[in-house]
């Protein structure tokens, strides 16, 4: 027999009522609660949204539970994984959040080198349990960040070169559909669903159990930054380009446009100093890490190398304290070609014009194995792509950097109009234009997603996100 969990909800309908799921073991939050300020709040602290009620659930009974509530109630249902997406639509107004963050197990399969992973687990957690077998798969870049969300857009991150995307590895997943049904989904159960689910994101359902693929890493990796000053940004991109265009595919980089961070391994002269940051991994043996890293450590003298063999997990947990929870973002992002010098001119032109010190542009290499899927292989589109650059304005609460930051992301991103390649829709804000979400995937790719949401999303039950909308619903 389950015990319904209560809650008072004020201001439902025309007077306070007591509500209960049946069924739901986790706990109701509502707006009266101790906890529901820190419930509400997302990783960007620039979104303010007041539910009516936060359903953390401990499980898929939970998450079918809520879900069926919220039909029969007509509520809005905003889904939370790990509450990183900068458009912060982990959280709505007036609806239900169902809240994953307690659901955060992994299990690892040594033998079969495959990991199930609960829907509101984060990064730190996938690669705590998968390293202490010197295993991982492609994940993000910041250890805080939900596997749930990432995983659902596509997933690009260090590994991604030498082993794909992050849905390149996902061989299955627990599914709560719309009208609270759990299905599992895999190339042969539900096969039109589970290729939505590679890059179609939170549209089809609340993912309760991600299956991935897990490959041989480390546990020690040859990885790190090389810092040059800004004003060499524009000879550091031209040899990049040359140098990545040969690089095996288990190198990794990601260049950062941004000013030193004060962290302990930066040396205090250089904190805040405006920066051209080329940030590596090498997915393979160290001594041969070190062999094809050295012409670009070679290129130019840099402000500092910390190139060495480190932990991976010390790798993926970096740049934590550069993105933290509460400080305010806005983001622009687009795909970019290989970087030929236009553009790199426009580049170098734009990308220290920022005030805060704590925003940045980041530039993700792609091609390697993410580049061999075939296009419409799966839901993340955009394949040919060499690089995946986010314009990134952060200022923290009380600074008046927004602004002036968030018109630099504008004005950059204009600039680079006439070299735009698609976009990742993990990266897009709260307020891009509805067209955004169609370039994310094309137009084949966008209208095969129409049909999977039309089958299994009739209503459009799941639109707090990138939304695709299905036929039924105009
Ligand atoms: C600091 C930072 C670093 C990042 N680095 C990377 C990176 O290296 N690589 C990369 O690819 N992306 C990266 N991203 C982008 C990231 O992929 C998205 O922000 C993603 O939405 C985060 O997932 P989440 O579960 O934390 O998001 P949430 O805010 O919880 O969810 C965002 C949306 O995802 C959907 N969703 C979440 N959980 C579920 C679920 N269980 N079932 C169904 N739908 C769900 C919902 O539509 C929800 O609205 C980064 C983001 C941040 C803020």
């Amino acid at each position: 027999m389950t015990t319904p969990t209560t809650a008072e909800v004020h201001h439902w309908g025309k007077k306070p009522a007591v509500v209960e799921i049946d069924g739901f073991r986790g706990r109701l939050i509502s707006a009266d609660h101790a906890d529901y300020d820190i419930g509400r709040a997302v990783w960007n602290g620039a979104i303010d949204r007041r539910p009516r009620l936060i359903a953390r659930c401990l499980g898929t009974a939970d998450v079918v539970a809520a879900v069926r509530f919220a039909r029969d109630h007509d509520l809005e249902i905003a889904i939370r994984g790990g509450g990183h997406s900068v458009a912060g639509t982990a959280v709505c107004d007036d609806g239900i959040v169902v809240d994953l963050s307690a659901m955060r197990a992994v299990r690892v399969d040594r033998a079969n080198r495959t990991a199930w992973v609960q829907g509101g687990a984060l990064w730190g957690d996938v690669d705590h349990e998968t390293q202490a077998h010197g295993l991982a798969t492609t994940g993000g870049i910041v250890s805080h960040t939900g596997v749930a969300g990432l995983t659902l857009g596509g997933g690009i991150g260090w590994l991604m070169r030498k082993h794909g995307l992050t849905v390149d590895n996902l061989l299955a997943v627990e599914i709560v559909t719309a009208n609270g049904e759990r299905l599992r989904a895999s190339e042969d159960e539900h096969p039109d669903l589970f290729w939505a689910l590679r890059g179609g994101g939170g549209n089809f359902g609340v993912v309760t159990w991600f299956e991935f693929r897990l490959h041989s890493i480390g546990p020690t990796v040859l990885a790190g930054p090389i810092l040059w000053d800004a004003s060499d940004a524009g000879e550091v991109l031209r040899f990049y380009r040359d140098f990545v265009r040969e690089a095996p595919d288990e190198l990794g980089t990601i260049v950062k446009f941004t000013t030193a961070p004060p962290l302990p391994v930066i040396p205090e002269d250089l904190h805040w100093r405006p920066v051209v940051m080329v940030g590596t991994c090498y997915a393979g043996p160290i001594e041969e890490g070190e062999r094809v890293l050295r012409p670009l450590r070679a290129s130019r003298p840099p402000l500092l190398d910390l190139v060495g063999p480190k932990p991976y997990m010390e790798l993926q947990s970096a740049l934590d304290s550069t993105v933290l929870h509460g400080w305010n973002y806005y983001w622009k992002a687009t795909h970019l070609p290989e970087l030929r010098d236009e553009l790199i001119h426009v580049i170098a032109e734009h990308a220290f014009s920022f005030s805060s010190p704590r925003s940045y542009t980041a530039m993700f290499h792609l091609k390697g194995a993410v580049s061999r899927v075939a296009t419409g292989r799966t839901a993340f589109a955009n394949r040919h792509a060499s690089h995946a650059i986010i314009h990134h304005a952060a200022w923290r609460p009380g600074e008046d950097f927004g602004d002036r930051d968030t018109a630099w992301t504008r004005g950059f991103f204009a600039a680079l109009g006439r070299f735009r390649e698609g976009v990742y829709v993990n990266f897009l804000g709260g307020d891009e234009a509805p067209d955004r979400v169609r370039e994310a995937y094309g137009d084949s790719v966008y209208d095969r997603l129409v049909d999977v949401k039309t089958k299994y999303d009739p209503d459009n039950v799941f639109h707090h996100n990138q939304n695709i909308r299905p036929i039924s619903a105009g």
